[in-house]
Formats: C-alpha cells, sequence, structure tokens
C-alpha cells in the first residue's frame, strides 16, 4: 500500500483532533503523553484544534501540522500501536481490530463524507475551539460522543 492509498483509508472525521486526557489523580500539571498505563482511561472532549476547518472537518494546515502542532500525531503503518488512542470509529483502528470499514465511510461512498456526517460520526457542528475556551476548565466538556461507532 502506497502512501496516497494509506491517506484514503482515513474517513475525515477528525476526531483525532479532540483533545483528550487521561484520568491520573497523582499527576498535578497536565503533560502530553504516548502511553496508557493500566487502569487509565482516556476522556474525549467537544474541544478541536484550532487549525481544524469545523464545517469540513479537514486540517487547513496539513502538510505543516505536525510542525504547528507537536502533539498532532501523523499515524503511519509503523506507529500503529499508538492507536490506543484513536476513537473506535477510527478507520486505522477498526482495520487494525480486524473490523472493515464502515457503511458510511467515504470510500464506500463515492468518495463523499455526507454519509458521515449524516449518521453523527465526524466533529461537525459539536465542538468548540481550543483558543475559545480555558483548558484548565477541560472536564466541563468531556463528551462521549466521540466514542460513538456504527457499521
Ligand atoms: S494540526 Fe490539523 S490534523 Fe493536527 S490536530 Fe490540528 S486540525 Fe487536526
Ligand atoms: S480518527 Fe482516524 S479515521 Fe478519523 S480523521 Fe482521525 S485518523 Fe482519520
Amino acid at each position: 500500500m502506497d502512501q496516497q492509498e494509506w491517506e484514503s483509508l482515513c474517513d475525515g472525521c477528525a476526531k483525532c483532533c479532540l483533545h483528550k486526557f487521561i484520568d491520573d489523580e497523582s499527576v498535578v500539571d497536565a503533560a502530553p503523553t504516548d502511553y496508557l498505563s493500566q487502569g487509565e482511561k482516556i476522556h474525549y472532549t467537544n474541544i478541536v484544534c484550532g487549525l481544524l476547518n469545523t464545517k469540513t472537518c479537514s486540517c487547513t494546515k496539513y502538510n505543516e501540522r505536525t510542525k504547528l502542532v507537536p502533539e498532532c500525531v501523523k499515524l503511519t503503518k509503523d506507529n500503529l500501536q499508538e492507536i490506543f488512542f484513536m476513537p473506535p470509529s477510527c478507520s486505522y483502528r477498526r482495520l487494525h481490530e480486524g473490523r472493515g470499514l464502515p457503511s458510511w465511510h467515504p470510500l464506500l461512498n463515492k468518495g463523499k463524507k455526507s454519509a458521515m456526517h449524516k449518521n453523527g460520526m465526524s466533529v461537525r457542528g459539536k465542538t468548540v475551539y481550543d483558543h475559545d475556551v480555558e483548558m484548565e476548565d477541560f472536564e466541563d466538556y468531556i463528551a462521549l460522543w466521540p466514542m460513538e461507532d456504527l457499521d
């Protein structure tokens, strides 16, 4: 699979552009992490990266994203183990877990995202920008909908 084919697997839902937090009572200051310890749980919020176009659910700085946003992870075949923080509906996670692509995936809908939006599987219409909120109030923004999946 070449890079173009790999990238086409992405549904473009932008759930991975949401800020996520790990419950850990022992940590005073929040810091980025790339692993999940036993017993820890990820909480998704509806706070989204300021570089996202929330209507199209696409990155406005795609080619510079990892430079501009260090936490922005470029998912490759080699770092799939980092998939633990991807939502259950993420195509890469689904394929990794042997669940195949869902019926609403753009690849199965003439390349269009409308079925995905219609089924509520993208972030469209559900987010606030990180530059518009106080990040220490993140608990007020915890959201369950990013964890939803639909075959
Ligand atoms: S930089 Fe772009 S791809 Fe990365 S989290 Fe922000 S909006 Fe998403
Ligand atoms: S969650 Fe997965 S499928 Fe959805 S935009 Fe992010 S990488 Fe693509």
